[in-house]
């Protein structure tokens, strides 16, 4: 009997995790808890922004966003304008400008000897979905730019059209009104899933403590919380009991990195005021730091996971800087998985041409160096012909089979990196290597999966053990004879 979810919905671990040994589950709300419709929810966070740069001058009226435009994980270039995409040594495989794909070659004259380096201020990662409106309005002020419509920014001043979307975005989540729009109709931008709140309970159940740790303002966790959870919970209970620590405004990443101290937010009016002593599971807290929570509940940081969707900001410090243990949760996982798991059967086909490829690319090779040493010194190479005209007439049947070749990898390879999105392909992967994405939740997720209500299948009782990475020298390994019992 298998309890293995579809494979979509399966919970991909790094770092060996034993949930026996977690005491305490954190949670981060937004795109964690509570998932958008990402078109309706960054329509109007763009829509929002767009309104507040229009006010201060910019021609953006008559733009939209464009939610199949970008993708997580890329990162925006703010020297040159672009956004890009990097595989795990920050070598750039793919490029933007603006609103437009670059041609290979302006990538490669760009990108030849300029490596993605994250500490770097030239570049801002896509972390979250959020980042999806942020990108596309970037990108169109980029094409204003070049187009000469922003009189007021110097014509490669790249760096200033980002201080314009941070304004926009900043003013949209934060001014209230966007937020207002989403309480008011949370069916339209809400996500439901069933499932969660039973996730949840299930790890309650087990002894488990929980809580919440969210960016968002106290009026909108409360309205939020409140939809996704309270009609599916037992009679007499709502979001609350859930959980026995409410943590809004956290302000992460700082949260996991600072000692900011903890306020006490009036429920009521939302009013704050300073916090000093013990936590408890009936108020709502605000800011603090991840330090106290650890306090709180008296255990290691190795006792406590916290789950959220920012790579940066709810995986990477909580586990380099506090130590706790992470799980990222990726929706467009979901799409990827299942795309990949079609093209399986183009994919070993692929793999096999490209095998093949390798074997006349190398003969090729050992052709040339053939000639070379006859030339040089008259001495041949081992089973390969001993004079010069049967060399050149190896080489020329060569070089049809290797076009012969080319012309049936080219289509699969193409296919290939449309899955998961048609401009970007998957955002695990850049080419055959791992995406600069993939690098950073190797390093710093411990578990990745599309959803939270994913761990019903892990049980609060589960192990998931970290797969037995892959090395080059694997490839020298005799292949498991799939005949054998
Ligand atoms: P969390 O994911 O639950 O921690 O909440 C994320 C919060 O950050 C939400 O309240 C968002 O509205 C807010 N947020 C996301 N992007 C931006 C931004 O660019 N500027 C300001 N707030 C943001
Ligand atoms: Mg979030």
């Amino acid at each position: 009997m298998t309890f293995a979810p579809p494979p979509e919905r399966r919970m991909f671990c790094n770092r060996t995790l034993n949930m026996r040994s977690i005491q305490v589950v954190g949670f981060d709300m937004d795109y964690t808890l509570v998932h958008y419709d990402v078109k309706e929810w960054e329509a109007r966070a763009y829509a929002h922004a767009r309104r507040r740069l229009v006010e201060e001058g910019l021609p953006l009226e008559g733009l939209e966003f464009d939610a199949e435009r970008f993708a997580r994980g890329l990162v925006i270039d703010l020297e040159t304008g672009n956004i890009v995409k990097a595989n795990r040594f920050g070598y750039v495989t793919q490029a933007a400008h603006g609103m437009a794909a670059m041609r290979h070659d302006e990538q490669r004259r760009s990108y030849a000897q300029v490596w993605v380096d994250l500490s770097e201020p030239r570049w801002v990662f896509l972390n979250t979905l959020f980042s999806l409106s942020e990108a596309c309005l970037y990108a169109q002020l980029v094409d204003l730019l070049d187009a000469g419509r922003l009189p007021n920014v110097a014509p490669d001043d790249y760096r200033k059209l980002y201080d314009f979307v941070g304004r926009g975005m900043d003013a949209a989540h934060l001014e209230g009104a966007l937020k207002a729009e989403i309480i008011a109709d949370p069916e339209r931008f809400v996500e439901f899933d069933r499932d969660l709140p039973r996730a949840l309970l299930d790890l309650r159940h087990a002894g488990k403590k929980l809580f919440l740790a969210t960016n968002s303002e106290w009026s909108y966790t409360a309205p939020m919380m409140r939809y996704v959870f309270d009609r599916y919970l037992p009679e007499g209970m709502d979001w609350r009991g859930l959980f026995d620590l409410v943590i809004v405004q956290a302000r992460k990443p700082k949260f996991f990195v600072g000692d900011e101290p903890f306020e006490l937010v009036d429920e009521g009016s939302g009013a704050t005021q300073p916090h000093t002593g013990p936590l408890d599971d009936r108020s709502v807290f605000q800011g603090g730091n991840s330090k106290l929570v650890q306090q709180h509940f008296g255990v290691d940081g190795g006792e406590i996971l916290y789950v959220g969707d920012h790579a940066y900001a709810d995986v990477h410090v909580t586990s380099r800087i506090q130590r706790w243990r992470t799980v990222l949760i990726l929706r467009e996982l979901e799409r990827e998985v299942r795309e990949e798991q079609a093209f399986a059967p183009d994919q070993a086909r692929l793999t096999e041409l490209m095998t093949e490829k390798e074997h006349l690319d190398e003969e090729q090779a050992m052709l040339r160096l053939a000639l070379l040493r006859i030339d040089r010194d008259g001495k041949p190479i081992d089973g390969l012909p001993t004079t010069a005209n049967e060399l050149h007439e190896r080489l020329r049947a060569l070089r049809p089979a290797i076009e012969e070749l080319d012309g049936r990898i080219s289509p699969l390879a193409a296919a290939a990196n449309r899955i998961g999105h048609a401009q970007w392909g998957p955002f695990m992967r850049a080419g055959i290597d791992k995406s600069r994405l993939a690098r950073e939740i190797e390093g710093f997720a411990d578990i990745y999966t599309s959803r939270v209500s994913n761990l019903l299948y892990l049980s609060p009782f589960g192990y998931l053990r970290a797969v037995r990475g892959t090395l080059p020298h694997d490839a020298t390994l005799p292949q498991a004879d799939s005949d054998s019992p």
